[in-house]
């Protein structure tokens, strides 16, 4: 269950009951103080089960620990309150933060499915999606004054390490991954998974989420990793998963260009349900509802890029109110 990765850095396997991703990397770095914690998993018995068995498998001195959340995301957030000792400090990126306020006041309204509504998601699935997604229901529930906003190239030394942040917005508008200089390793937080594909989805208020997730991955791609420690699953090389990410984006806007161009006139939803997916579902509308809302948020998020750059357009209130793309 826990993994020495290298002297005082340990990797402890968070188990996601019932989610494809399987389990969450969390990683604990044992310092003199303070030891810290990157990433928690869900706020649900079984992950705080994992992480508390771990954390003592390691002899982690509860009372003085403090916790850094890669993103938002409930599975890497979800428990930080739980894990930061009384006195200890809750680490987020500003943006990341700023959002997860929004979300937490608006919860109740649902403004969070309004994007999906508009581009053709049928509302019956959209209700089950809200009320089934462990995204929205196993999300931390309050911020409290232990909360310290990070910034692109804020640094946090920890026993030995000095960890900077370096901000890659994309998979979240406020991901980061934590850098290791002096000993070439990287967090890579959901920004480089590598025996899976980060889910890059389209964010309200965010005009482009594939166009900046394609700019963070230019910008860490130099960065001399010589060893990668992924929030899910395996590590594995770094620059050549970089590349493979790459090429999967650039084949994916041509999949979605070709739909669009083959079918002028489609909603968003519609456009999605003619895209590659690895579901072994009988036909789109029978995709599992929550499979659907993630392939709808990854096909706006490469519709967004398209309309940017003028490969395709939008055509305001064609299919009863909502918009179509020629
Ligand atoms: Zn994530």
């Amino acid at each position: 269950m826990t993994e020495e990765i290298t002297k005082d850095i340990y990797r402890i396997g968070v188990s996601l009951p019932g989610n494809p991703l399987k389990e969450l990397n969390s990683y604990f770095i044992r310092g003199k103080d303070r030891s810290l914690l990157i990433d928690t998993g869900f706020r649900r018995p079984e992950c705080r089960k994992d992480l508390q068995k771990g954390l003592q498998e390691l002899c982690a001195d509860f009372d003085h620990l403090d916790v850094f959340a890669t993103h938002l995301h409930a599975d890497h957030s979800g428990m930080v309150r739980d894990f930061a000792s009384e006195d200890g400090t809750i680490f987020m990126s500003d943006s990341d933060l700023k959002r997860l306020h929004i979300f937490l006041d608006e919860w109740s309204e649902r403004k969070y499915l309004s994007r999906h509504l508009r581009e053709g998601f049928p509302e019956d699935k959209l209700s089950y999606v809200a009320d089934n997604n462990p995204a929205f229901q196993m999300t931390l529930e309050k911020i409290d004054d232990r909360f310290w906003a990070v910034e692109d190239g804020t640094e946090i030394p920890v026993g030995d390490y000095r960890l900077q942040v370096l901000s890659v917005p994309g998979h979240t508008p406020g991901n980061t991954m934590l850098w290791l200089k002096e000993q070439g390793i990287m967090f890579t937080s959901d920004h480089i998974l590598f025996d899976i594909t980060p889910n890059i989805t389209a964010w309200t208020g965010v005009e482009d989420s594939l166009g900046d997730y394609l700019n963070s991955l230019e910008k860490v791609k130099d960065y001399p990793v010589k060893l990668s420690l992924p929030g899910h699953r395996k590590p594995g090389d770094y620059h050549e998963r970089i590349r493979q990410l790459q090429r999967h984006h650039e084949r994916r806007l041509a999949e979605v260009t070709e739909a669009v161009k083959k079918r002028p006139g489609m909603t968003a939803y519609e456009i999605a349900g003619y895209m590659k997916w690895k579901i072994s579902a009988g036909s789109w509308d029978e995709f599992p509802p929550i499979q659907q809302w993630f392939a709808v948020g990854e096909c706006m998020a490469h519709i967004d890029y398209l309309l940017k750059r003028g490969v395709i357009r939008r055509e305001e209130g064609a299919a009863g109110g909502r918009p179509v793309y020629k």
